[in-house]
């Protein structure tokens, strides 16, 4: 939040009353669900075959476990049957 009163605090009159007509508008509530969603594909996993970086959007997933689940993220197929004859 700082950064962000920092920003305010330097704007001037009139801009702040844009940032406010967007405020109200509901356009910045908007650009911030706009951004979480787009940073969210690019969250990544290693997966735990060959410890190559995966990205949550792409590759295979898995999840499995009986009483405690537990989550894979596999960047090729071949990691993913790979580990499912491991653990067999
Ligand atoms: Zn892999």
């Amino acid at each position: 939040m700082n950064k962000l009163a920092k920003l305010i605090s330097e704007l001037s009159l009139e801009e702040v009353r844009l940032v406010k007509k967007d405020l109200d508008s509901g356009n910045i509530n908007k650009l911030v669900e706009k951004k979480l969603s787009s940073e969210k594909g690019k969250e990544t996993s290693v997966c735990p075959v060959c410890g190559m970086v995966v990205r949550r959007d792409s590759g295979f997933y898995l999840e499995f476990g009986k009483e405690i689940r537990k989550k894979a993220h596999f960047d090729e197929l071949d990691c993913l049957k790979y580990f499912l004859d491991k653990i067999k």
